[in-house]
């Protein structure tokens, strides 16, 4: 299917809903406004008369704009390639040269500037746009400043996409290497709507709140795209504030949130209407995705909000979602994320492509229609990704239990080799973990004369405890064997992230080992 003819095209029912900001009330935009919006975007990108299958950039932040233009791209065949608007200008020269980025739509803030730099130092010649999008209409702001009301642009013939044509190209995140170009065809993201959609039995009686960036899969696909599917309304704030987040999410009438854990302890550690014994407001579920969620979190956030969490695995090649934990009364395991959903076959391969007996540990691979055909300019990357039977191999290690759950044990790029000894380094960080002092534990490879990668650590501690390289190791040799145990461990106050709240062990390998002289 088309992605148009899965979303609601007519009602009069509250599609995205923007809350206060400031002196403004919250933005209502029913199904019906939305429509006559991506109407007008679509002769708008019409008229600017690009060649078929051309990738256009919007370097926008979460906002009724995203929306339009995302629709409006996908829906006229051409390709919407969502880039973080706080990205710097050599991060957007990158990018809009390996997507050959005819066209970009920029914010309306200060970081509108790094893009349009990028986009001057170009061979392509980036045109760049801005958008201004209300309820009546929408407004776009050319590069030499001249505003254009879209309302009253000349009809165009606008051009249609079919099933087989890319809607969407991501960049994976980039953890393990140099970001990948995944493109995803409208079937595959029909596919991944549908299959979210069974999973946690999204209706229209439901209402969610937005607080990933539309500008990767978790945010686009399971926060915004799959419950827009069924008609039901998505809150979408500006900009995620723990401080206004559950005041919307219990004024705007949601039920269920999806994020990833940063964002989960975020809210733990920030006051809710459930505190001190109040009932607060009556949470679905709570879905938490794209890395490792410790039992500890999970159980805080059950105790605190009085919901289900369901931990689900997803990547961008599959369109996000491949396993979840099922809604209560079905199974949840904790330390698991879940089993295969909708058409997703899940399956634990060699590295000669055989699939592992069960329980035995090997690499995870997936197949299904939400699966992208492969990476673009990269024969490599593809050969190497697909096994002959078609699966697709995700890179993380795991194994599956006997009702089909599955557990990752770690990410095959990222295992730390030492001299020849294979650690993971998810096994030490939830040790250092259980150090009471400390909040967050990352280990990883440093280059090693001797040994070829060496064991080091970064720590954050807890507000007013104290610790120190010594008790680490200790509490470690304690537990582990000794070439597991982190040779060095750094302190720090925040660890480095992406966007989406992942750790990068190599980036954080070069910002903290310093190899001397
Ligand atoms: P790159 O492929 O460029 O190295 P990336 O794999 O981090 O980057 P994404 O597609 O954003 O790019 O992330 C998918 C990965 O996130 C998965 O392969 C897996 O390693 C991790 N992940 C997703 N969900 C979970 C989860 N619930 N628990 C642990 N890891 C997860
Ligand atoms: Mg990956």
């Amino acid at each position: 299917p088309t992605l148009q003819s899965v979303f609601p095209s007519r009602s009069p029912d509250p599609a995205i809903i923007v809350p206060a900001t400031g002196s403004t009330g919250p933005v209502v935009v029913s199904f019906d406004t939305l429509s006559k919006l991506v109407g007008q975007a679509r002769k708008f990108i019409a008229s600017l008369d690009l060649a078929p299958g051309s990738a256009i950039a919007i370097a926008l932040p979460n906002s009724l704009e995203f929306v339009v233009l995302f629709f409006a791209v996908s829906y006229s065949g051409y390709i919407a390639a969502p880039l973080n608007p706080a990205l710097k200008q050599s991060e957007f020269e990158f990018y809009l040269a390996d997507l050959s980025c005819p066209v970009a739509f920029v914010p309306k803030t200060a970081e509108r500037e790094a893009v349009i730099k990028a986009a001057a130092k170009s061979a392509d010649n980036v045109r760049i746009f801005e958008l201004e999008a209300s309820t009546e209409s929408i407004n776009v702001k050319t590069g030499a400043g001249e505003s254009v009301g879209l309302g009253s642009l000349q009809s165009k013939s606008v051009s249609e996409a079919k099933a087989d044509d890319v809607a969407l190209v991501l960049h994976t995140s980039g953890t393990t290497g140099r970001p990948k170009i995944v493109p995803l065809t409208h079937t595959n993201l029909a596919t991944s709507i549908s299959n979210i959609v069974q999973t946690y039995k999204l209706t229209k009686a439901d209402r969610s709140m937005l607080v990933m960036p539309l500008f990767h899969v978790h945010g686009l696909l399971c926060g915004f795209l799959a419950p827009l599917s069924v008609a039901s309304g998505v809150i979408v704030p500006l900009k995620f504030s723990a401080h206004s987040f559950w005041k919307d999410f219990v004024e705007l009438g949601a039920n269920w949130y999806t994020a990833v854990p940063t964002i989960h302890q975020i809210l733990l550690k920030s006051p809710s209407p459930f505190d001190n014994g109040a009932k607060g407001p009556n949470v679905r579920f709570i879905r938490s995705c794209s890395s490792a969620l410790a039992p500890a979190t999970m159980k805080q956030l059950e105790e605190r909000f009085k919901a289900p969490v369901l931990e689900a695995y997803a990547m961008t090649e599959a369109s996000h979602q491949m396993t979840s934990n099922d809604l209560p009364p079905g199974k949840r395991k904790s330390g698991s994320v879940g089993r295969a959903q909708g058409v997703v076959k899940v399956a634990i391969l060699d590295q000669e492509g055989n699939e592992v007996k069960q329980g035995g540990e090997g690499e995870i691979c997936v197949k299904g229609a939400n699966v992208t055909k492969g990476y673009r300019n990269n024969e490599a990357a593809n050969k190497s990704s697909f096994t002959a039977s078609g699966f697709f191999r995700t890179g993380d290690q795991g194994k599956l239990d006997a009702d089909g759950f599955v557990y990752i044990t770690g990410r095959i790029k990222e295992l730390i080799n030492r001299g020849g000894e294979k650690i993971s380094p998810l096994e030490l960080d939830a040790l250092m973990l259980e150090i009471p002092e400390v909040a967050e534990a990352v280990s990883f490879a440093v280059p090693d004369e001797m040994y070829g990668q060496e064991v080091h650590a970064t720590v954050v501690v807890k507000p007013g405890a104290k610790l120190s390289e010594g008790d680490v190791k200790k509490f470690m040799s304690e537990r582990v064997a000794k070439f597991k145990v982190p040779k060095r461990v750094y302190f720090t106050e925040t660890m480095p992230k992406t966007a989406t709240g992942k750790i990068q062990r190599k980036n954080i390998s070069e910002t903290f080992f310093k190899p001397e002289g």
